[in-house]
């Protein structure tokens, strides 16, 4: 098995990235071509970086309403006590250093035919190319009662930050003997391993500090990615835990109804439990600035394979969550490779340097207990309609326990890689 490193990373993370060059101090010159980015996470903090460092002479902009990214890859770990929140906090320094503009603020509107985008503070900023990598934005009303304030009670920890600190509060200063509720989202979402990570990392955190306590899971889906591996891991490690309840034909145990005052969760088939802490992620859609742009259809926005440009609007990309990447999953991982291709065309586009047929890759590891994950993965490549897997892998049910140790240690090695890479760190 390939262990991955942090220099390993960048080499393996796709193709595209070669076409960066060295990188020069560098002067605004007037008439430069403008790229502004908005989203300044997995998406677009790797876009900025490898426009700027493979084109200097362009004027990068990244707009990005949060002063410091908290990743949501590694935030369960943080849950389950094996991160800091700190190390999983990062800042912008690197880009700027670089001389790409970052800007935190809201992007508020864009307009396609003047190209430009306005923000919230005021401003408005003209482009030739935009990209926007936006991420999620939630639909809390697909359950009744659940709302951005019901959320303070009740977290989703789905957009990390103060979410995630917050979950992570509930259940440390819950009571032993407790219930957590996770209701995980209906497909398409953010991560699709994520919330089995989290049943896990919550798991081995109630095991070791709140051994009477249990937790729930309520899930709108049938079946969930890498199910056999984390089956197999919650009866090794949880077992008398975790109580699974999937959905069925009646859709029973899709969770319709919260109350943040009661804590009480309620599902389709009538059950009632009262929480002790309730995790309720809802479904989601493309963040809101995508939608303003008249990039989605329907939730989300579809994409040209090739290049990860707007298949409605032009001049635009839109790369991450927020875009239809068909087999690829919503990931970090996959927004950072789709980055390296979006780079790869803003800069063969802007700025003339060779362009490079398109490669992506995507890996999700998940933490299932202590030097004990699970990863599954594949390549891709730009098929005529839709992003094709070219191969793919997947840990093994009963893989012995140097296996599970070395495929942690490739997680270590990636989060290292990907951070680095998104903030230009050096
Ligand atoms: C619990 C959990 C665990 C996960 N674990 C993994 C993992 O192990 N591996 C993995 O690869 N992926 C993982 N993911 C998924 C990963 O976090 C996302 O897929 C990834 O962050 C998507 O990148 P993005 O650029 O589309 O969006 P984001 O990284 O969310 O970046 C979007 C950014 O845009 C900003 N923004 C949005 N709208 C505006 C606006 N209008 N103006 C200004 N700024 C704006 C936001 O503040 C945000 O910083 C996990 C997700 C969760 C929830």
């Amino acid at each position: 098995m390939t262990k991955i490193n942090r220099r390993e990373f960048t080499k393996l993370a796709g193709a595209a990235a070669a076409a960066s060059t060295s990188v020069g101090t560098f002067a605004y010159a007037q008439g430069n071509k403008r790229v502004v980015i908005v989203g300044g996470g997995a998406g677009g903090a790797t876009v900025a970086h490898h426009v700027k460092k493979g084109a200097p002479e362009l004027d990068v902009t990244l707009i990005e309403v949060q002063p410091k990214y908290t990743t949501c890859f590694f935030s369960n770990l943080y849950l389950g006590g094996f991160r800091s929140f700190q190390s999983i906090t990062h800042e912008y320094t690197g880009l700027e250093k670089l001389g790409v503009k970052v800007v935190h603020d809201l992007a508020s509107d864009v307009d396609t035919q003047k190209r430009s985008v306005t923000l919230k503070g005021g401003d408005e900023l003209n482009y030739d190319k935009l990209v926007l990598s936006p991420g999620i934005d939630l639909k809390y009303d697909t359950i009744e009662g659940y709302s951005p304030d019901a959320a303070l009670v009740m977290p989703h920890a789905w957009q990390a930050g103060a979410q995630t600190q917050l979950l992570r509060r509930q259940l440390v200063d819950m009571k032993d003997g407790g219930t957590v509720v996770l209701a995980p989202p209906p497909n398409p979402f953010r991560c699709p391993p994520g919330p089995y990570e989290r049943a896990s990392m919550i798991a081995h955190y109630l095991k070791y500090h709140k051994p009477a306590s249990k937790l729930i899971i309520l899930d709108p889906k049938r079946k969930f990615s890498k199910q056999p591996l984390f089956e197999e891991a919650w009866q090794a490690h949880y077992d008398g835990i975790i109580e699974v309840k999937l959905t069925n034909d009646i859709d029973e145990n899709r969770v319709v109804r919260v109350d943040a005052n009661t804590m009480e969760v309620e599902t389709k088939g009538g059950e009632r439990i009262k929480a002790s802490v309730a995790n309720i992620v809802p479904a989601q859609k493309a963040g809101m600035i995508a939608h303003q742009a008249g990039c989605a259809k329907g939730d989300w926005c579809p994409i040209d394979p090739a290049s990860f440009e707007s298949a409605l609007v032009n001049d635009v990309y839109v790369l991450g969550d927020a875009s239809i990447a068909a087999k690829m999953p919503k990931s970090g991982f996959s927004a950072n490779s789709q980055a390296k291709v979006v780079a790869n065309d803003i800069q063969s586009k802007l700025a003339g340097k060779k362009r490079f047929p398109a490669r992506y890759r995507n890996t999700c590891w998940s933490l299932v207990a202590t030097n004990d994950s699970v990863k599954v993965g594949a390549s891709y490549t730009a098929g005529d309609k839709a992003v094709d897997v070219t191969s793919k892998f997947i840990s093994k049910p009963g893989e012995d326990a140097a296996v599970r140790a070395q495929t942690f240690q490739e997680s270590l090695g990636w989060y290292a890689g990907i951070t680095a890479d998104m903030f230009a760190k050096v």
